[in-house]
């Protein structure tokens, strides 16, 4: 087995009387692709928070390699290479595509020219280069899903965290979001997708995790995961 890129052990978080994330293990092989389904509340946002250092975890611990990065601040995360998309999208009113991602790019650089090259490649990689110069504000659902995934990819990232890329985008602009996942394999990262859209998860994960209520329900080969009874009955609710 390749070694793990990056290894999360029991990490916990609780809202008041809420344990929103109870106790989840996981880990992230170099180049591979982990799907993470679970209805909605089931803890998947709030792990990728505790990972890339959005929040604190109560306990447990997570490694990027060697490294124990478990609480420390998101952008001391994204210097050792972990890069996440956000579910609520979050452009910088008022910026153009390309600016929006040279503030991704500053994490690698401080010179200007280096940072608007490094988002030039970005925005190409997500087939943005036709709207660099417009404003953020004015695109598409689908197109900021891709200008998320642009500013996350120029922090220069090993590990890809997607949290929902494909939730609010019109059916016909799915199959480049797929694409587009596809392509980021590719690009060696390793990479792990939360997706509420059967057909993305299935067509883009080596291996699926499924959540409910903050625990870790299923795990392993994601045809065998979604036939799995209890993920059918929690995930699908029946
Ligand atoms: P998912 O992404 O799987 O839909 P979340 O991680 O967003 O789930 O939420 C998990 C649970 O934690 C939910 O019950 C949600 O209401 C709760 N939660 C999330 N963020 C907060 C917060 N900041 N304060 C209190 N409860 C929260
Ligand atoms: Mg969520």
């Amino acid at each position: 087995m390749s070694a793990a890129v990056m290894r999360v052990d029991a990490v916990r978080k609780r809202f008041g009387g809420l344990v929103a994330v109870n106790d989840v293990s996981f880990t992230l092989g170099a180049g591979e692709v982990l799907g993470v389904v679970g209805p909605n509340g089931a803890g998947k946002s709030t792990l990728f928070d505790l990972v890339s250092g959005v929040r604190r975890p109560d306990a447990g611990t997570v490694h990027v390699g060697e490294r124990d990065i478990s609480g420390l601040p998101a952008h001391r995360v994204a210097r050792v290479g972990l890069a996440r998309t956000f579910q609520k999208l979050r452009p910088l009113a008022g910026l153009s595509v390309t600016d929006n991602v040279m503030v991704g790019a500053y994490c690698q650089t401080r010179r200007k020219a280096r940072a608007r090259s490094i988002a030039a490649e970005c925005v190409e990689a997500v087939g943005l280069t036709h709207k660099a110069n417009e404003d953020a504000d004015r695109l598409s659902t689908g197109q900021r899903k891709r200008l998320e995934v642009a500013r996350a990819l120029a922090t220069g990232p090993r590990i890809l965290l997607l949290d929902e890329i494909t939730a609010g985008v019109d059916p016909s602009g799915v199959p480049l979001l797929i694409e587009l996942i596809h392509k980021l394999a590719r690009m060696d990262l390793s990479i792990v997708v939360i997706e509420h859209r059967m057909r993305v998860i299935l067509d883009v994960s080596h291996r699926l995790l499924a959540m409910h209520l903050g625990t870790v329900i299923a795990e392993g080969d994601p045809a065998t995961v979604m036939r799995d009874p209890t993920v059918i009955e929690r995930y699908l609710g029946r």
